[in-house]
C-alpha cells in the first residue's frame, strides 16, 4: 500500500515490547519446519498450526497441508497437531490411521488439559471459561466432555446448574482478556463459594504480558494498531483491551489493511502484535509509517520475556536418528 500525503500524518509511533510470537507459537512453527525437512512432502497439519493467515500461507507454500479432520490424511502420512491442542478422541482416530504423529500443542495448553483430567478424576464439575468453538476450547473439553461446562460471561454463570455446587473446579482458555475473565471468575466464586482453581493461572504469560504492555502504551496513544488475524483470540483481546482503555484500536492482518483516514487528529500511534503474528509484518507496518514521514519511533519494553519450550520427544528422536 502506498501512503498519500494529503491526509493527516501521525507524529510518533510507540512500539510495544513484548509483542508478536510467543514461545508456543515459535515452537509450533519450528516443528512444522523441521517436519518439512526430515519427511518427504506433504506434511499434514491438523487445523491451522497457529491462527495467522501469513504463517499458514507460508508453510502451505513449503509443503504443509492444513486439514480439518483426520479423515483427510492418507494412511501412513505425517500429521502435526496444532499449538491449540486436540481432544483424546482425535488422538485415537489418528492412531487408528497409522499416522506418524507429531504434537505441537503448546505445553501451556497441555497444562490445562492435565488440570481437566485431574479435576474430572476428583469428581468435580469443571467450569471452563472460554470462547465456544475455539480450537483450544474444543480440544480441552474433549478431555472430559461429560464433566466440563463452558461459560464465557458472568451471565452464563448465572444460568449455570451443576450436579453438586460444592464440587466445582475452574479452568480457563489460555488467551482470554484478563479483565473480562476477572468478572466471570468473580461470578463463579459468588455462586460456588467452595470452587477450586489450578495452582497456577491458566491465562498464559504471553497473553498476560502482551495485554499489560498494550494497556501501558494505550495510555499514551490516540490510536492502537494490533497486527494479527481475525481468528487469533489473543490478538482480538489486544484490540478489546485497548478499546476498554478508551482508545480507538484496529486489528490488521498486515500493512495493506491500514487506512490513512484513521489518522485524522492522531499524534501517537501504538503498535503491537498478537502472539501468532510474525515480526516481519510489524516491520512492514513501520516501513509504511517511515514512508509517510514519521521519524519518531520508540520501542517501549514494559515486561521482559525469555521463555523457550523444547521440541516434542517424537521429533528430537527423529532428529537424532537423522543425524547419525
Ligand atoms: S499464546 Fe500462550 S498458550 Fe498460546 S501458544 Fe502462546 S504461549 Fe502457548
Amino acid at each position: 500500500m502506498t501512503p498519500t500525503s494529503a491526509l493527516s500524518v501521525p507524529k510518533r509511533l510507540i512500539l510495544a515490547k513484548p509483542r508478536g510470537f510467543c514461545a508456543g507459537v515459535e515452537r509450533a512453527i519450528e516443528i512444522v519446519e523441521i517436519a518439512l525437512k526430515i519427511y518427504p512432502p506433504p506434511v499434514y497439519v491438523y487445523h491451522e498450526i497457529v491462527h495467522n493467515t501469513h504463517v499458514v500461507k507460508d508453510l502451505g507454500s513449503r509443503g504443509a497441508i492444513f486439514v480439518n479432520s483426520v479423515s483427510e490424511t492418507p494412511d501412513g502420512s505425517v500429521l502435526v497437531f496444532s499449538a491449540h491442542g486436540v481432544s483424546p478422541a482425535i488422538r485415537e482416530e489418528a492412531k487408528l490411521k497409522n499416522l506418524k504423529l507429531i504434537d505441537a500443542t503448546c505445553p501451556l495448553v497441555t497444562k490445562v488439559h492435565m488440570e481437566a483430567i485431574l479435576f474430572a478424576k476428583q469428581g468435580n464439575t469443571i467450569i471452563l471459561v472460554g470462547h465456544e468453538g475455539h480450537d483450544e476450547v474444543v480440544g480441552t473439553m474433549g478431555e472430559a466432555p461429560e464433566r466440563i461446562v463452558l461459560v464465557d460471561t458472568p451471565e452464563d454463570v448465572e444460568k449455570l446448574q451443576v450436579e453438586n455446587p460444592d464440587k466445582v473446579a475452574v479452568i480457563t482458555q489460555t488467551t482470554l482478556s484478563l479483565d473480562d475473565t476477572k468478572d466471570t471468575i468473580a461470578a463463579i466464586k459468588k455462586k460456588f463459594p467452595k470452587v477450586i482453581f489450578p495452582p497456577k493461572e491458566d491465562i498464559c504469560y504471553a497473553t498476560t504480558n502482551r495485554q499489560i504492555a498494550v494497556k501501558d502504551l494505550a495510555k499514551k496513544a490516540d490510536l492502537v494498531l494490533v497486527i494479527g488475524s481475525e481468528n487469533s483470540s489473543n490478538s482480538k483481546r489486544l484490540q478489546e483491551v485497548s478499546k476498554d482503555m478508551g482508545v480507538r484500536a484496529h486489528l490488521i492482518d498486515d500493512v495493506t489493511k491500514i487506512r490513512q483516514e484513521w489518522f485524522q487528529g492522531v499524534e501517537t500511534v501504538a503498535i503491537t502484535a498478537g502472539a501468532s503474528a510474525p515480526e516481519h509484518l510489524v516491520q512492514e507496518v513501520l516501513e509504511y509509517f517511515r514512508k509517510l514521514g514519521v521519524s519518531e519511533v520508540k520501542e517501549v519494553e514494559v515486561i521482559s520475556e525469555a521463555v523457550k519450550f523444547g521440541l516434542p520427544p517424537e521429533l528430537t528422536k527423529e532428529l537424532s536418528q537423522a543425524a547419525r
